[in-house]
């Protein structure tokens, strides 16, 4: 069947269950701990869920980031490496196929989306040139931009703000917004470049349409603007296009693709998400661009035929992202996404709509309005749920943000727990178990307190920053939660 005329799988009874289109052959055992080891646990790790380790977590939800479950053909492919330092086969075939995929001509091989975004901000954002307009920031994309001392701002269409809407396409940009955002950093020659990002990640996996990327691209190029498209969550913005944007039903998803990296002038991503491996890569067809960013691969990441990579890797990135172009491939995340979220809605769980790619979105400020943005809501929600589930989420709220240069918090403009989906890790059965656990909280929500930091990093203090619940409610709402289930688990 030609993805041309894709039709998603549906159930006579009218039920709205994903359904797998690939069978588990390997599997890997995980362990279920009851609620007051879990609460030692969080304790000893400063209710930090990136300091967990797995042994203790039942479903890792914390990121789809290098853990989706790779197709036996990338793993076959890992075997057939050709392992060299310079000029190996592997990465003249993962060149050969970028420039199939996106259509652009040169590619320069980075560890992982982070280290891109160090080439471009090294390369791009300068005392003459330091403002990136983006339609939303990511975590390490400004980290690196501020590092050069650059400033990101934001032209988000106001949708993209609402946790509640209908809008197929959040993460669009506000035109009106981008035009008025150039002209108060002094005009074009003081941006250093604007930035798309697809699946915008921190609203929510919000998609960008395809006409609005036109839209953008129209406008850089009349205004001189350099282009930036982080296309780390394509996979799951490609699966809204092809299904939401009228146009995109009857074109192939190679079509689309091509047609997007031509709106471009630089393309980045992190292959922990585009292609199911590691690793990462730039690409342009412009050479002037290329050159400009070239000799810093070497000096950061390794040769230009490696950098920073393993072969395997790079094998399996490969076929990754060639399989990015099966249809009923790019579905399961956003199918599953949807079948979390509506369970959860079921429950009166307040979720970001519409369910986006990426991963199940809560709404921490509608589920416990009783806890301040300066007690880490998103961050007090994420501990809660791993108390009553061992379900791992990540906080995407103010924890996240870096503080004002006054030392003042910067409040986000949302509290969000991402429950992420890796691809085709999680059985619908297993989703059921996290939204039956996350309905229980929610009719016990009033014990919910905040958290205060013990120890605070001072870059992307999320990571590693350690923080103690402000008073005992963590121990009230294990009491309460054996008391409902006596064994606990
Ligand atoms: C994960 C991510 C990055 C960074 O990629 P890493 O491989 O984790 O360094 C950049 N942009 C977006 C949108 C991402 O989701």
């Amino acid at each position: 069947m030609s993805d041309n005329s894709y039709t998603r799988v549906t159930f006579f009874s009218g039920e709205n269950v994903p359904l797998e289109m690939h069978k588990a052959r390997m599997v890997q055992r995980i362990h279920l701990i009851s609620a007051q080891e879990r609460l030692s646990v969080l304790t000893q790790t400063g209710n930090n869920t990136f300091l967990l380790p797995n042994r203790d977590v039942f479903l890792d939800m914390l990121t789809d980031s290098g853990v989706n479950a790779m197709s036996e053909v990338q793993y076959a492919a890992m075997l057939m490496a050709d392992d060299s330092y310079a000029g190996s086969e592997t990465f003249y075939r993962l060149e050969k196929t970028i420039q199939d995929f996106f259509g652009t001509q040169f590619f320069l091989p980075a560890h992982q989306g982070r280290a891109c975004e160090n080439i471009l901000a090294s390369s791009y954002v300068t005392a003459e040139t330091p403002t990136v307009i983006t339609n939303y920031h990511f975590t390490t994309t400004k980290a690196h931009i501020l590092l050069r001392g650059g400033q990101v701002l934001e032209a988000i269409s106001d949708a993209g703000l609402s946790t509640q809407s209908d809008l197929p396409f959040k993460g669009d940009y506000d035109l009106d917004k981008l035009d008025a955002l150039v002209r108060g950093a002094g005009g074009p020659g003081k941006i250093a470049f604007a930035r798309i990002e697809a699946g915008t990640n921190l609203i929510g996996g919000q998609p960008v349409s395809l006409g609005n990327m036109r839209e953008v691209s129209a406008y850089c190029r009349k205004n001189g603007l350099l282009l930036v498209f982080d296309a780390s969550l394509l996979a799951d913005n490609l699966y809204f296009i092809k299904t939401r944007e009228e146009e995109c039903r009857r074109r192939s998803l190679t079509e689309i693709v091509r047609e997007i990296a031509s709106l471009m002038d630089v393309i980045y991503f992190s292959g922990r998400k585009l292609g199911c491996a590691r690793g990462g890569g730039i690409c342009t067809s412009n050479r002037k661009e290329y050159m400009r960013m070239r000799d810093l691969v070497p000096l950061y990441e390794g040769f230009l035929t490696y950098g920073g990579m393993s072969v395997r890797e790079m094998e399996a990135m490969a076929v990754g992202i060639r399989e990015t172009l099966d249809i009923h491939n790019i579905s399961q995340t956003p199918l599953f996404v949807e079948a979390l979220g509506q369970e959860l809605q079921a429950k009166g769980v307040p979720v970001v709509t519409p369910f986006g790619g990426l991963g199940c979105h809560v709404d921490a400020s509608r589920f416990i309005p009783q806890v301040p943005q300066e007690q880490y809501p998103a961050a007090a929600l994420c501990s809660a749920i791993y108390l009553v589930s061992g379900v791992r989420g990540m906080e995407r709220g103010t924890l996240s943000e870096s503080r004002n240069p006054d030392g003042s918090e910067h409040l986000s403009n949302m509290e969000l727990v991402r429950l992420a989906v890796p691809k085709r890790v999680f059985t619908h059965s297993q989703l059921k178990f996290a939204a039956d656990r996350i309905g229980w909280l929610h009719e016990n929500r009033d014990l919910i307190g905040g958290l205060a930091f013990e120890d605070e990093p001072r870059t992307l203090r999320f990571f590693l920053g350690r923080l103690k619940p402000i008073g005992d409610w963590q121990r009230r709402l294990v009491e309460k939660f054996v008391q409902d289930m006596p064994s606990g688990l």
